[in-house]
Protein backbone atom coordinates (compact mmCIF):
# COMPACT_ATOMS: atom_id res chain seq x y z
CA UNK A 1 0.00 0.00 0.00
CA UNK A 2 2.92 2.00 0.84
CA UNK A 3 4.51 1.66 -2.26
CA UNK A 4 1.16 2.32 -4.07
CA UNK A 5 0.65 5.31 -2.54
CA UNK A 6 4.70 6.32 -3.48
CA UNK A 7 4.31 4.89 -6.53
CA UNK A 8 1.17 7.64 -7.50
CA UNK A 9 3.01 10.89 -6.17
CA UNK A 10 6.18 9.68 -8.19
CA UNK A 11 3.46 9.83 -10.90
CA UNK A 12 2.08 13.06 -10.59
CA UNK A 13 2.46 15.40 -13.72
CA UNK A 14 4.79 17.71 -13.42
CA UNK A 15 4.24 21.39 -14.05
CA UNK A 16 2.28 22.58 -16.89
CA UNK A 17 -1.36 22.60 -18.27
CA UNK A 18 -3.73 21.01 -16.34
CA UNK A 19 -6.34 20.96 -18.69
CA UNK A 20 -5.86 17.39 -20.44
CA UNK A 21 -5.32 15.86 -17.20
CA UNK A 22 -7.39 13.01 -16.63
CA UNK A 23 -9.12 12.43 -12.79
CA UNK A 24 -6.05 9.94 -11.54
CA UNK A 25 -3.45 12.46 -12.45
CA UNK A 26 -5.48 15.37 -10.46
CA UNK A 27 -5.21 12.66 -7.71
CA UNK A 28 -2.06 12.02 -8.22
CA UNK A 29 -1.00 15.49 -7.67
CA UNK A 30 -3.36 16.36 -5.01
CA UNK A 31 -1.82 13.66 -3.06
CA UNK A 32 1.62 15.22 -4.01
CA UNK A 33 0.57 18.18 -2.75
CA UNK A 34 -0.81 16.85 0.47
CA UNK A 35 -4.22 17.57 0.10
CA UNK A 36 -7.57 15.55 0.11
CA UNK A 37 -8.49 13.53 -2.86
CA UNK A 38 -11.89 15.46 -2.99
CA UNK A 39 -9.94 18.48 -4.20
CA UNK A 40 -8.80 16.29 -7.41
CA UNK A 41 -12.81 16.13 -7.92
CA UNK A 42 -13.38 20.19 -7.73
CA UNK A 43 -10.70 20.36 -9.72
CA UNK A 44 -11.79 18.24 -12.40
CA UNK A 45 -14.87 20.20 -12.28
CA UNK A 46 -13.31 23.21 -12.56
CA UNK A 47 -11.42 22.23 -15.66
CA UNK A 48 -14.44 20.27 -17.66
CA UNK A 49 -17.42 21.66 -16.15
CA UNK A 50 -16.89 24.80 -15.86
CA UNK A 51 -13.84 25.43 -18.37
CA UNK A 52 -11.95 28.03 -16.07
CA UNK A 53 -9.16 30.02 -17.57
CA UNK A 54 -7.19 30.88 -14.67
CA UNK A 55 -6.65 28.99 -11.21
CA UNK A 56 -8.09 32.22 -10.02
CA UNK A 57 -11.43 30.74 -10.83
CA UNK A 58 -11.73 27.70 -9.16
CA UNK A 59 -13.72 29.52 -6.31
CA UNK A 60 -14.32 26.12 -4.58
CA UNK A 61 -10.22 25.82 -4.04
CA UNK A 62 -8.53 27.40 -1.19
CA UNK A 63 -6.49 30.67 -2.25
CA UNK A 64 -3.70 29.20 -0.55
CA UNK A 65 -3.64 25.88 -2.73
CA UNK A 66 -4.40 28.38 -6.41
CA UNK A 67 -1.32 30.20 -5.25
CA UNK A 68 0.54 26.94 -4.94
CA UNK A 69 -0.15 25.76 -8.03
CA UNK A 70 0.73 28.73 -9.93
CA UNK A 71 4.15 29.04 -7.52
CA UNK A 72 4.72 25.40 -9.01
CA UNK A 73 3.91 26.48 -12.49
CA UNK A 74 1.00 24.90 -13.57
CA UNK A 75 -1.63 25.98 -15.14
CA UNK A 76 -4.74 25.87 -16.64
CA UNK A 77 -3.67 25.90 -20.44
CA UNK A 78 -6.51 26.28 -22.71
CA UNK A 79 -5.37 26.89 -26.31
CA UNK A 80 -5.97 30.75 -27.43
CA UNK A 81 -8.50 31.74 -29.86
CA UNK A 82 -6.16 34.13 -32.39
CA UNK A 83 -8.35 35.06 -34.93
CA UNK A 84 -11.42 34.72 -36.01
CA UNK A 85 -13.30 34.98 -39.56
CA UNK A 86 -16.88 34.88 -39.97
CA UNK A 87 -18.91 33.75 -42.95
CA UNK A 88 -22.14 34.93 -44.13
CA UNK A 89 -23.38 31.82 -43.72
CA UNK A 90 -22.92 32.28 -39.86
CA UNK A 91 -19.93 29.95 -39.98
CA UNK A 92 -16.66 31.19 -37.78
CA UNK A 93 -13.35 30.03 -38.27
CA UNK A 94 -10.83 30.58 -35.55
CA UNK A 95 -6.86 30.15 -35.62
CA UNK A 96 -6.40 28.99 -32.35
CA UNK A 97 -2.91 28.78 -30.84
CA UNK A 98 -1.31 26.49 -28.38
CA UNK A 99 1.25 27.20 -25.59
CA UNK A 100 4.40 26.54 -27.77
CA UNK A 101 3.29 28.82 -30.45
CA UNK A 102 1.94 26.64 -33.32
CA UNK A 103 -1.49 27.30 -34.64
CA UNK A 104 -4.41 24.79 -35.59
CA UNK A 105 -7.78 25.46 -36.94
CA UNK A 106 -11.15 25.48 -35.72
CA UNK A 107 -14.44 26.30 -37.29
CA UNK A 108 -17.72 26.93 -35.31
CA UNK A 109 -21.04 26.08 -37.39
CA UNK A 110 -24.29 27.18 -36.03
CA UNK A 111 -27.10 24.54 -36.75
CA UNK A 112 -25.05 21.94 -37.43
CA UNK A 113 -22.74 21.09 -40.15
CA UNK A 114 -25.54 20.90 -42.93
CA UNK A 115 -24.56 17.44 -43.63
CA UNK A 116 -26.71 15.02 -41.22
CA UNK A 117 -30.40 16.83 -42.47
CA UNK A 118 -32.62 17.57 -45.15
CA UNK A 119 -33.34 16.18 -48.50
CA UNK A 120 -31.72 19.31 -50.26
CA UNK A 121 -35.11 20.96 -51.76
CA UNK A 122 -35.67 24.45 -52.53
CA UNK A 123 -37.97 24.79 -49.61
CA UNK A 124 -35.53 23.73 -47.33
CA UNK A 125 -32.99 25.42 -48.83
CA UNK A 126 -34.79 29.23 -48.50
CA UNK A 127 -35.65 28.40 -45.03
CA UNK A 128 -32.12 27.72 -43.94
CA UNK A 129 -30.83 30.43 -45.43
CA UNK A 130 -33.36 33.19 -44.11
CA UNK A 131 -32.33 31.80 -40.52
CA UNK A 132 -28.92 32.23 -41.35
CA UNK A 133 -28.76 35.66 -42.54
CA UNK A 134 -30.63 36.38 -39.22
CA UNK A 135 -28.09 34.49 -37.05
CA UNK A 136 -25.34 36.15 -39.23
CA UNK A 137 -26.83 39.82 -38.43
CA UNK A 138 -26.94 39.00 -34.77
CA UNK A 139 -23.60 37.32 -34.52
CA UNK A 140 -21.98 40.36 -35.67
CA UNK A 141 -23.66 42.63 -33.28
CA UNK A 142 -22.97 40.24 -29.90
CA UNK A 143 -21.69 37.06 -30.84
CA UNK A 144 -21.68 35.99 -26.82
CA UNK A 145 -25.57 36.03 -27.25
CA UNK A 146 -25.90 34.41 -30.57
CA UNK A 147 -29.06 32.83 -30.90
CA UNK A 148 -28.05 29.26 -31.97
CA UNK A 149 -30.50 25.81 -31.25
CA UNK A 150 -27.75 23.81 -32.21
CA UNK A 151 -23.84 24.27 -33.30
CA UNK A 152 -21.42 21.94 -34.51
CA UNK A 153 -17.28 22.68 -33.77
CA UNK A 154 -14.91 20.96 -36.26
CA UNK A 155 -12.08 20.17 -34.78
CA UNK A 156 -7.93 19.76 -35.37
CA UNK A 157 -6.13 16.45 -34.22
CA UNK A 158 -3.10 17.51 -35.81
CA UNK A 159 -0.81 20.37 -36.72
CA UNK A 160 -0.45 20.08 -40.20
CA UNK A 161 -0.94 16.58 -41.72
CA UNK A 162 1.45 13.94 -42.83
CA UNK A 163 -1.48 11.72 -45.26
CA UNK A 164 -1.25 14.23 -48.56
CA UNK A 165 -4.58 14.16 -49.48
CA UNK A 166 -4.35 16.06 -53.50
CA UNK A 167 -7.36 17.43 -53.18
CA UNK A 168 -6.57 19.04 -49.10
CA UNK A 169 -5.14 22.59 -48.59
CA UNK A 170 -3.91 21.02 -45.13
CA UNK A 171 -1.72 18.57 -46.33
CA UNK A 172 0.44 21.07 -48.32
CA UNK A 173 1.63 21.84 -44.55
CA UNK A 174 2.73 18.42 -44.08
CA UNK A 175 3.06 17.09 -40.09
CA UNK A 176 4.63 19.29 -37.89
CA UNK A 177 3.53 17.76 -34.95
CA UNK A 178 0.93 15.98 -32.94
CA UNK A 179 -1.94 17.54 -30.84
CA UNK A 180 -2.07 16.41 -27.00
CA UNK A 181 -5.52 15.29 -25.80
CA UNK A 182 -5.80 18.42 -23.71
CA UNK A 183 -5.27 20.89 -26.95
CA UNK A 184 -7.88 18.77 -28.95
CA UNK A 185 -10.47 19.10 -26.06
CA UNK A 186 -8.97 22.86 -25.32
CA UNK A 187 -9.99 23.66 -28.66
CA UNK A 188 -13.89 23.05 -28.12
CA UNK A 189 -13.26 24.28 -24.78
CA UNK A 190 -12.07 27.81 -26.04
CA UNK A 191 -14.72 27.85 -28.50
CA UNK A 192 -17.68 27.17 -25.94
CA UNK A 193 -15.84 29.82 -23.92
CA UNK A 194 -16.14 32.45 -26.76
CA UNK A 195 -20.23 31.65 -27.19
CA UNK A 196 -20.99 31.51 -23.46
CA UNK A 197 -22.48 27.61 -24.06
CA UNK A 198 -23.42 25.90 -21.38
CA UNK A 199 -23.68 22.06 -21.66
CA UNK A 200 -25.22 20.90 -18.58
CA UNK A 201 -29.08 22.22 -17.37
CA UNK A 202 -29.02 24.54 -14.28
CA UNK A 203 -31.96 27.18 -12.87
CA UNK A 204 -31.46 29.68 -15.08
CA UNK A 205 -30.32 27.13 -18.27
CA UNK A 206 -33.34 24.66 -17.84
CA UNK A 207 -32.12 23.63 -21.49
CA UNK A 208 -28.76 23.07 -22.31
CA UNK A 209 -26.93 23.85 -25.69
CA UNK A 210 -27.17 20.91 -28.04
CA UNK A 211 -23.49 20.31 -29.74
CA UNK A 212 -22.08 18.34 -32.24
CA UNK A 213 -18.61 17.34 -32.59
CA UNK A 214 -16.82 16.78 -35.78
CA UNK A 215 -13.26 15.31 -36.03
CA UNK A 216 -12.84 16.72 -39.61
CA UNK A 217 -10.33 19.89 -38.88
CA UNK A 218 -6.62 20.13 -39.99
CA UNK A 219 -4.89 16.15 -39.40
CA UNK A 220 -5.44 12.36 -39.56
CA UNK A 221 -7.19 11.24 -35.95
CA UNK A 222 -6.14 8.17 -36.35
CA UNK A 223 -2.80 9.13 -36.72
CA UNK A 224 -3.05 10.36 -33.62
CA UNK A 225 -4.86 7.95 -32.12
CA UNK A 226 -3.88 7.69 -28.16
CA UNK A 227 -4.42 11.49 -28.07
CA UNK A 228 -7.50 11.39 -30.13
CA UNK A 229 -9.30 9.32 -27.92
CA UNK A 230 -8.32 10.71 -24.77
CA UNK A 231 -9.65 13.32 -26.16
CA UNK A 232 -12.94 12.23 -26.59
CA UNK A 233 -13.00 10.63 -22.88
CA UNK A 234 -12.53 14.49 -21.75
CA UNK A 235 -14.78 16.38 -24.20
CA UNK A 236 -17.40 13.11 -22.65
CA UNK A 237 -16.58 14.86 -19.27
CA UNK A 238 -17.70 18.25 -19.84
CA UNK A 239 -20.52 16.67 -20.97
CA UNK A 240 -20.41 16.03 -24.46
CA UNK A 241 -22.27 12.90 -25.23
CA UNK A 242 -19.94 10.56 -27.35
CA UNK A 243 -23.26 10.00 -29.64
CA UNK A 244 -22.83 13.25 -30.56
CA UNK A 245 -19.00 13.26 -31.88
CA UNK A 246 -18.07 11.70 -35.66
CA UNK A 247 -14.40 11.51 -36.59
CA UNK A 248 -13.08 10.66 -40.21
CA UNK A 249 -10.66 8.94 -40.94
CA UNK A 250 -8.78 8.97 -44.56
CA UNK A 251 -8.78 5.22 -43.66
CA UNK A 252 -5.57 4.00 -41.47
CA UNK A 253 -6.17 0.52 -40.81
CA UNK A 254 -4.87 -0.14 -37.38
CA UNK A 255 -6.34 2.80 -36.13
CA UNK A 256 -9.74 1.46 -37.24
CA UNK A 257 -8.89 -1.82 -36.30
CA UNK A 258 -8.45 -0.08 -32.38
CA UNK A 259 -11.74 2.13 -32.52
CA UNK A 260 -13.55 -1.01 -33.37
CA UNK A 261 -12.57 -2.33 -29.85
CA UNK A 262 -13.63 0.85 -28.14
CA UNK A 263 -16.57 1.17 -25.73
CA UNK A 264 -17.08 4.83 -25.31
CA UNK A 265 -16.31 6.30 -29.17
CA UNK A 266 -17.52 8.69 -31.91
CA UNK A 267 -19.45 7.30 -34.91
CA UNK A 268 -16.87 6.63 -38.13
CA UNK A 269 -16.94 8.36 -41.03
CA UNK A 270 -14.38 7.23 -43.86
CA UNK A 271 -12.71 9.91 -46.46
CA UNK A 272 -13.28 7.38 -49.36
CA UNK A 273 -13.58 10.17 -52.06
CA UNK A 274 -13.07 7.14 -55.52
CA UNK A 275 -14.76 3.64 -56.49
CA UNK A 276 -11.58 1.99 -57.20
CA UNK A 277 -8.27 1.76 -56.32
CA UNK A 278 -7.00 3.28 -59.41
CA UNK A 279 -8.72 6.72 -59.22
CA UNK A 280 -8.22 6.73 -55.44
CA UNK A 281 -4.55 5.90 -55.68
CA UNK A 282 -3.90 8.98 -58.12
CA UNK A 283 -6.23 11.28 -55.12
CA UNK A 284 -5.02 9.77 -51.72
CA UNK A 285 -1.60 8.15 -51.83
CA UNK A 286 -2.99 6.13 -48.59
CA UNK A 287 -4.40 4.00 -50.91
CA UNK A 288 -1.16 2.31 -51.93
CA UNK A 289 -0.70 1.18 -48.05
CA UNK A 290 -4.08 -0.13 -47.28
CA UNK A 291 -6.50 -0.51 -50.31
CA UNK A 292 -10.17 0.11 -50.59
CA UNK A 293 -10.76 -4.44 -50.08
CA UNK A 294 -8.86 -3.87 -47.03
CA UNK A 295 -10.38 -0.85 -45.72
CA UNK A 296 -13.56 -2.40 -46.24
CA UNK A 297 -12.93 -5.38 -44.83
CA UNK A 298 -11.53 -3.34 -41.38
CA UNK A 299 -14.64 -1.30 -41.02
CA UNK A 300 -16.31 -4.87 -41.41
CA UNK A 301 -14.95 -5.34 -37.38
CA UNK A 302 -16.94 -2.47 -35.70
CA UNK A 303 -19.97 -3.64 -34.03
CA UNK A 304 -22.36 -0.81 -35.02
CA UNK A 305 -24.70 0.02 -32.27
CA UNK A 306 -28.49 0.24 -33.46
CA UNK A 307 -29.25 3.05 -35.80
CA UNK A 308 -25.83 3.29 -35.99
CA UNK A 309 -24.48 4.24 -39.64
CA UNK A 310 -20.69 4.23 -41.31
CA UNK A 311 -20.92 7.25 -43.33
CA UNK A 312 -18.49 7.68 -46.49
CA UNK A 313 -17.52 10.79 -47.50
CA UNK A 314 -16.99 11.38 -51.27
CA UNK A 315 -15.34 14.84 -52.57
CA UNK A 316 -17.10 15.31 -56.17
CA UNK A 317 -14.16 16.76 -58.53
CA UNK A 318 -15.08 17.17 -61.33
CA UNK A 319 -13.69 15.08 -64.31
CA UNK A 320 -12.34 12.18 -62.51
CA UNK A 321 -14.19 10.59 -60.02
CA UNK A 322 -17.67 11.99 -60.63
CA UNK A 323 -19.35 9.70 -63.33
CA UNK A 324 -22.17 7.57 -63.02
CA UNK A 325 -19.83 4.73 -63.46
CA UNK A 326 -17.96 5.65 -60.84
CA UNK A 327 -21.44 5.90 -58.95
CA UNK A 328 -22.23 2.10 -60.01
CA UNK A 329 -18.92 0.95 -59.26
CA UNK A 330 -19.48 2.89 -55.42
CA UNK A 331 -22.90 1.04 -54.92
CA UNK A 332 -21.58 -1.88 -55.76
CA UNK A 333 -18.55 -1.34 -52.92
CA UNK A 334 -21.23 -0.59 -50.24
CA UNK A 335 -24.46 -2.56 -50.67
CA UNK A 336 -24.09 -4.88 -48.10
CA UNK A 337 -22.92 -2.45 -45.32
CA UNK A 338 -24.96 -0.39 -43.04
CA UNK A 339 -23.53 3.06 -44.06
CA UNK A 340 -24.78 6.72 -46.29
CA UNK A 341 -22.83 8.61 -48.52
CA UNK A 342 -22.42 12.32 -47.86
CA UNK A 343 -21.18 13.68 -51.71
CA UNK A 344 -19.23 16.66 -50.93
CA UNK A 345 -18.72 19.16 -54.10
CA UNK A 346 -15.18 19.86 -54.32
CA UNK A 347 -13.99 23.61 -52.96
CA UNK A 348 -12.01 25.08 -54.63
CA UNK A 349 -8.41 26.49 -53.48
CA UNK A 350 -5.23 28.07 -55.40
CA UNK A 351 -3.30 26.14 -57.11
CA UNK A 352 -5.40 23.01 -56.99
CA UNK A 353 -5.41 20.71 -60.25
CA UNK A 354 -8.95 20.06 -59.84
CA UNK A 355 -12.51 21.92 -61.19
CA UNK A 356 -16.14 22.19 -59.02
CA UNK A 357 -18.63 18.94 -61.23
CA UNK A 358 -21.52 20.36 -62.84
CA UNK A 359 -24.37 20.86 -60.42
CA UNK A 360 -26.68 18.62 -62.91
CA UNK A 361 -23.78 16.05 -62.72
CA UNK A 362 -24.07 16.30 -59.11
CA UNK A 363 -27.68 15.66 -58.95
CA UNK A 364 -27.55 12.55 -61.23
CA UNK A 365 -24.41 10.64 -59.15
CA UNK A 366 -26.74 11.32 -56.16
CA UNK A 367 -29.90 9.95 -57.70
CA UNK A 368 -27.99 6.83 -58.95
CA UNK A 369 -26.99 6.19 -55.35
CA UNK A 370 -30.06 6.77 -53.92
CA UNK A 371 -32.06 4.50 -56.44
CA UNK A 372 -29.97 1.32 -55.35
CA UNK A 373 -31.02 1.91 -51.79
CA UNK A 374 -28.30 3.64 -50.32
CA UNK A 375 -29.04 7.22 -48.46
CA UNK A 376 -27.10 9.63 -50.03
CA UNK A 377 -26.58 13.60 -49.22
CA UNK A 378 -25.39 16.52 -51.27
CA UNK A 379 -23.43 18.44 -48.23
CA UNK A 380 -23.92 22.21 -48.25
CA UNK A 381 -20.38 23.31 -48.07
CA UNK A 382 -20.39 25.61 -44.89
CA UNK A 383 -18.09 28.93 -44.78
CA UNK A 384 -16.76 28.61 -48.26
CA UNK A 385 -15.89 32.45 -48.55
CA UNK A 386 -13.64 32.66 -45.22
CA UNK A 387 -11.82 28.98 -46.66
CA UNK A 388 -13.57 26.88 -44.01
CA UNK A 389 -14.99 24.63 -46.06
CA UNK A 390 -14.66 20.89 -46.20
CA UNK A 391 -9.98 20.53 -47.38
CA UNK A 392 -9.57 24.71 -47.18
CA UNK A 393 -8.13 24.64 -43.70
CA UNK A 394 -5.05 26.41 -42.47
CA UNK A 395 -5.19 29.21 -45.54
CA UNK A 396 -5.04 31.96 -42.74
CA UNK A 397 -1.60 31.53 -41.89
CA UNK A 398 -0.85 31.27 -46.23
CA UNK A 399 -2.65 34.35 -47.13
CA UNK A 400 -3.63 36.65 -43.96
CA UNK A 401 -5.13 39.31 -46.30
CA UNK A 402 -8.05 37.66 -47.29
CA UNK A 403 -9.00 37.33 -44.00
CA UNK A 404 -12.36 39.23 -41.97
CA UNK A 405 -10.97 40.04 -38.71
CA UNK A 406 -12.92 40.33 -36.26
CA UNK A 407 -12.18 41.30 -32.38
CA UNK A 408 -12.75 38.20 -30.27
CA UNK A 409 -16.09 38.15 -28.34
S1 LIG B 1 -8.14 15.38 -46.16
FE1 LIG B 1 -7.73 14.97 -43.99
S2 LIG B 1 -6.36 13.16 -44.03
FE2 LIG B 1 -6.33 14.02 -46.11
S3 LIG B 1 -4.53 15.41 -46.11
FE3 LIG B 1 -6.36 16.64 -45.58
S4 LIG B 1 -6.38 16.68 -43.33
FE4 LIG B 1 -5.04 14.98 -43.97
Amino acid sequence: MLNKTKDEIENAPTPGPLFGLPLPELTALMKRLNQPAYRATQLHHALYRQRVASPDEISTLPADLRDLLKTEGYTIGLPEIVQTARSIDGTERYLIRMADGETVETVWMPDGDGGERGDGSQAAEEEEKEDQENNSIAAEQNPAAFPYRRSTICVSSQVGCAVNCQFCLTAKLGIRRNLTAGEIAGQVAAVLNRHQVALSSSRGNPTPARINLVFMGMGEPFLNYANFIAAVRLLTQMPIPESRMTVSTSGILPGILDFAKEIVRPKLAVSLNASNDQVRESIMPITRKWNIAALLEALATIPLRNREWITFEYVLLGGINDSLQHADELIALVRDMRCKINLIVWNSGPNMPFHEPPQSGVSAFQKRIMAAGIPAYIRRPRGRDIYAACGQLKRTVEQPPQLVELAPA
